[in-house]
């Protein structure tokens, strides 16, 4: 079969070919469209018709190849865990190819589940239905939210099942971003040991993110800079929503910003720094509260690995990009400011005047075991005049709250309240994918095969600044019993 429907380009694979091994997908018997991202494809210029079409579920399964396209598996390395893995690389994913969208912009087409590829390892190449649907509902609420993301095209079974810790429909999960290039790509570009790999990345992902970089004295350093000020901000607005990604490795870490590969993560319900939500994270590495700090790590990692194209002497090599490292914790620093300061109705913040009152906040949530995600909508509604859902959710920290709520309303100044209380529901979710709820949907979806709570939940995520009467249980966070015993697992 001819398709034609789309357009695919090639660059990565013609660009940077030890990059990118030609690959096919292991053809499945009878793939079907489970949940399609209209208003996403017609963002790419792509029929939505079409999507929902059987050629558009048998090329985003894998079975059939476009014209115009060549999939690749990507390579790449990466530190897990802090460990280092010279050669990771798409297991089980393909690039189908580039994207131009009608506003010129390149987008990569990737599909996850597509069988074993040469960098498989262990594993079967294939994904489960719950697991390609948790990618779905995270990436497009992480969207809603106005933070960088890669984006959910769709999701296709496959009529295979697939054995993990139960029986499941196997999935694909076609996903679309800004690219696929890594931290663990740079790595691997390194790996190849010689200077030519890694000039030609930098310049092909300086095309991709930051074409300005490329008259730069020196692109590679404005490539860094580039990525640890993509990487502060997009930390910084995880941080603000009380997001855990739960597997920061480098080979998760995006050159574009984008947050990336959504497995173990969670929304925190109580507050509490040190939540972990992944099950193989025994150490803790990758709770909240240490996520700037792995983010600095990875980009560290980036530098080192782009030192031969930084300076021909080491020690300047070295110096330069120290000095660029050095960039991210005042950037973060700001950016997660202002998002707090958005978030509590303060129109402008320079990084330390408001210092105090947001570990004010973020103290008295802690001793109170309070809810991150409602606590802001509760204050906007204090604003309006309605305190009882306040004074509930800090029953025993009247003096503390008190005093808290004076230094917030001095912050205020004369601002007017109404104003600022509307200001704030504009920017504090009601909704986001909390994991009970995720975790009920995709149950009902793989096990019962009924789709309507996903259904259901995409669409508050989705619109989650939108309050829903009758809702409130969408807004709640996890009984007691669910988030004591929750933790994800990994195996996806
Ligand atoms: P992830 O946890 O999805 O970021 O994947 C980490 C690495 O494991 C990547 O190299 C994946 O391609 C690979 N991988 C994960 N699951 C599978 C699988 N079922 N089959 C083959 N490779 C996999
Ligand atoms: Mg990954």
């Amino acid at each position: 079969m001819a398709i034609a429907a789309i357009e695919l380009g090639h660059r990565l694979a013609d660009e940077l070919p030890e990059l990118a091994l030609d690959w096919k997908a292991t053809p499945v018997p009878a793939p079907a469209i489970v949940v399609a991202n209209s208003p996403l494809a017609s963002e790419l210029g792509m029929d939505p018709e079409w999507l929902l079409s059987d050629e558009g579920a048998a090329v985003l399964a894998g079975n059939e190849v476009p014209e115009s396209a060549r999939p690749v598996a990507m390579a790449y390395a990466g530190h897990q865990f802090g460990n280092y893995s010279p050669r990771l690389g798409d297991g089980r994913a393909l690039l189908l190819g580039e994207l131009v969208g009608p506003d010129g912009s390149i987008r990569d087409l990737h599909l996850k589940g597509t069988g074993r590829t040469p960098y498989a390892r262990g594993g079967d190449g294939r994904a489960m239905l719950s697991s390609m649907l948790r990618e779905f509902v995270h990436c497009e609420a992480m969207h809603a939210l106005g933070i960088p993301t890669t984006r959910a095209l769709a999701v296709v079974t496959t009529g295979e099942a697939v054995q993990r810790s139960r029986v499941e429909p196997g999935a694909v999960l076609a996903r679309v971003a800004a690219s696929h290039l890594r931290v663990g790509t740079v790595e691997y570009a390194r790996w190849l040991d010689d200077g030519e790999h890694l000039a030609a990345l930098v310049e092909h992902a300086i095309a991709r993110h930051c074409p300005d970089a490329a008259d730069a004295e020196r692109p590679a350093l404005a490539l860094l800079a580039h990525t640890v000020e993509v990487q502060a901000d997009l930390i910084a607005q995880w941080m603000n929503v009380g997001f855990i990604h739960g597997v920061m490795n480098t080979d998760n870490t995006t050159l574009s910003g984008e947050t990336i590969d959504f497995g173990p993560c969670a929304y925190m319900d109580r507050f509490d720094p040190k939540t972990v939500f992944s099950s193989i994270d025994h150490a803790g590495r990758y709770a909240y509260g240490n996520q700037p700090a792995i983010a600095q790590w990875n980009l560290t990692r980036m530098a080192e690995a782009l030192l031969p194209v930084l300076d021909d002497d080491r020690d300047t090599a070295v110096a330069l990009a120290t000095e660029v490292l050095e960039g991210f914790v005042l950037r973060y620093q700001a950016s997660w400011a202002a998002g707090m300061a958005a978030k509590l109705g303060l129109s402008s913040v320079t990084a330390d005047s408001h210092g105090d009152l947001f570990d004010g906040l973020l103290t008295l949530l802690a001793a109170a075991r309070a809810d991150y995600t409602s606590t802001f909508r509760i204050l906007a509604a204090s604003l309006r005049g309605q305190d009882a859902p306040l004074r509930a959710s800090f029953p025993d920290h009247v003096v503390e709250l008190d005093d808290w709520l004076a230094a917030w309303h001095a912050a205020l100044g004369d601002a007017d309240l109404s104003t600022a209380a509307d200001a704030m529901d504009a920017v504090n979710p009601v909704y986001v994918p909390r994991n009970h709820l995720v975790e009920a949907a995709l149950d009902a979806a793989a096990v019962d095969g009924d789709l309507t709570v996903f259904q259901t939940l995409l669409e508050h995520v989705t619109h989650p600044f939108e309050e829903r009467p009758g809702s409130e249980a969408m807004a709640a966070p996890a009984p007691d019993d669910f988030a004591e015993d929750y933790i994800t697992f990994c195996g996806t």
